[in-house]
C-alpha cells in the first residue's frame, strides 16, 4: 500500500488541442479511497492510465509509495486496473482466471503453488465466489463476471488499485450491490485506491475524497460531503446533486437579488449582502439547492415566501420533486422556473398549475461569479472571516 501524488502532471496527446490533464496535482494518501468524477472527455481516464503506466506524462513528476515511477513500465508499479470491460478468459475456469497473473509472476513473486491457490480461495470467499471457482465465465452474470475481474486484482495485493467505471456495464440493481462490494472490500483491504466515475452518486457513496475534473483540470478536491455543500464554482456546485442546484442570474440590489430580465426579487441574508457588495452590482448568479427550498404548508403564514405556480410534480417514493415558476405578483407572469425537494407525505396535495408558496432556506443560499465556472463568492466570504 502506498501514497500515491501527482505534481503538474501534464498530457498532451499528439495532434489534440488542448492538454487531455493539465498541471494535475494530487496527493492521494495511504488507505485513502480517491473517486475522479466528471463529465466525458475531462481526463479521468487518462489520468488513471497516467497512474497505471499505459500514458506517459508529458510533463510532471508522478510518485508511488517512496518511488518516481515516470520511466517505469506498468509491470513494474504494483498496481491493479479493473476497467470496464472485464476481458475475462472465456476457455478458463473462474479459478484460473483468477489465478493467471499470479501464475505468470509465481517465481519472480516468489510464490508456491498452495500460496497462489490460498490467495485465490481468499479472494474468491471475500466475493463470495467460491461456488463459481470451477465455472467458465460465459455461464456466470454480469456481476459475478465483474467480481471474478475484482478478484483477479484483489489476488496480486498491489499497492494501488485503478477502477476504471468498473460498473458501467451492469444494471442499476447490481451497481448499487456491487458498489458496496467494493467499498466493503477496500474498507478491509485498505488498499490505496483511485476510482473513476461519471457517475455522481457512485462518487458520493464511495470516496474518501472525490475530485471533480473539468477540461483536464481539477476544480475541487475534498470529502464529499464538503463538495456537495461548500462547492468552489458553479460547475462543482451543477454537477453534484439530482436534481441540479437552482441557478439564476440577478444583481444584490438593497437587501435582495434582482433577478435578471425584471423577473422578480428574492430575498438573501444580510452576510450575502455584505459579500455582495464589493462586486458592485455585477451580475451574479444565485445558486440554492432542491432540499433547501420548502413548500409553505396551507394556512401558514410566512412574510418571506414567494408565490409560485407549478409546472410539475414528479413523485420520487420518499420524496416528490416539484418544479415551478415564480409569480412576480399575485397572478403575475411567470418568473424563471425552479425546482424544490418536499417530503413525499405531502404529496396528493399539489397539482400542476397549483399555486404555492415557497421559502428559502436563506443560510444555504451560494452566489456565484457568472460564467460557466463563476467563483464561489459566499467561500471567499467564509475564508476570509477564517483568516481575519
Ligand atoms: P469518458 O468519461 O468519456 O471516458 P474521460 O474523462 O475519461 O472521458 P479521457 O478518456 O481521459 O476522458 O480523454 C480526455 C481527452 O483526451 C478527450 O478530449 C479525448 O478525446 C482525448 N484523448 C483520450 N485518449 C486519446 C488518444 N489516445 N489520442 C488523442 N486524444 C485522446
Amino acid at each position: 500500500m502506498a501514497r500515491v501524488l501527482l505534481q503538474h502532471v501534464t498530457k498532451r496527446y499528439p495532434g489534440a488541442g488542448r492538454p487531455a490533464v493539465e498541471e494535475l496535482s494530487l496527493d492521494i494518501a495511504d488507505h485513502e479511497f480517491l473517486v475522479i468524477v466528471g463529465p466525458s472527455g475531462c481526463g479521468k481516464t487518462t489520468t488513471l492510465r497516467l497512474i497505471a503506466g499505459l500514458e506517459t506524462p508529458s510533463a510532471g513528476t508522478l510518485t508511488i509509495g517512496e518511488r518516481i515511477v515516470n520511466d517505469l513500465p506498468p509491470a513494474d508499479r504494483d498496481v491493479a486496473m479493473v476497467f470496464q470491460h472485464y476481458a475475462l478468459y472465456p476457455h478458463m475456469s473462474v479459478y484460473r482466471n483468477m489465478a493467471f497473473g499470479l501464475h505468470l509472476r509465481r517465481k519472480h513473486l516468489r510464490l508456491t503453488h498452495a500460496q497462489v491457490r490460498e490467495r485465490v480461495v481468499a479472494a474468491a470467499r471475500a466475493l463470495e465466489l467460491e461456488a463459481f471457482l470451477q465455472r467458465r465465465p460465459d455461464s456466470l452474470s454480469g456481476g459475478q463476471r465483474q467480481r471474478v475481474a475484482l478478484g483477479r486484482a484483489i489476488v496480486r495485493q498491489p499497492q494501488v488499485f485503478l477502477f476504471d467505471e468498473p460498473l458501467s456495464q451492469l444494471d442499476a440493481n447490481l451497481r448499487v450491490a456491487t458498489r458496496t462490494e467494493i467499498k466493503r472490500l477496500q474498507l478491509d483491504l485498505r488498499t490505496t485506491t483511485v476510482y473513476v466515475t461519471h457517475d455522481q452518486e457512485e462518487a458520493m457513496v464511495l470516496g474518501d475524497r472525490i475530485a471533480v475534473m473539468k477540461e483536464g483540470r481539477i476544480q475541487q478536491c475534498a470529502p464529499p460531503l464538503e463538495v456537495y455543500q461548500r462547492p468552489v464554482n458553479r460547475f462543482v456546485a451543477g454537477f453534484l446533486g439530482t436534481p441540479a442546484m437552482n441557478f439564476l442570474a440577478g444583481r444584490v440590489e438593497g437587501q435582495g437579488f434582482v433577478l435578471a430580465g425584471g423577473a422578480g426579487r428574492l430575498p438573501i441574508s444580510g452576510a450575502l449582502v455584505r459579500t455582495a457588495a464589493r462586486y458592485g452590482g455585477t451580475e451574479l448568479v444565485l445558486g440554492i439547492r432542491p432540499e433547501a427550498i420548502g413548500i409553505v404548508p396551507e394556512g401558514e403564514s410566512d412574510s418571506g415566501a414567494l408565490d409560485a405556480k407549478i409546472s410539475l410534480v414528479e413523485p420520487r417514493g420518499d420524496r416528490v420533486d416539484v418544479t415551478f415558476t415564480l409569480l412576480k405578483g399575485e397572478h403575475g407572469a411567470g418568473g424563471p422556473q425552479m425546482i424544490c425537494r418536499s417530503d413525499s407525505q405531502a404529496f396528493g396535495k399539489w397539482r400542476a398549475q397549483g399555486i404555492i408558496r415557497v421559502r428559502m432556506d436563506l443560510g444555504r443560499v451560494h452566489l456565484f461569479e457568472s460564467g460557466e465556472t463563476g467563483v464561489n463568492i459566499t467561500l471567499t466570504r467564509e475564508s476570509s472571516h477564517a483568516a481575519a
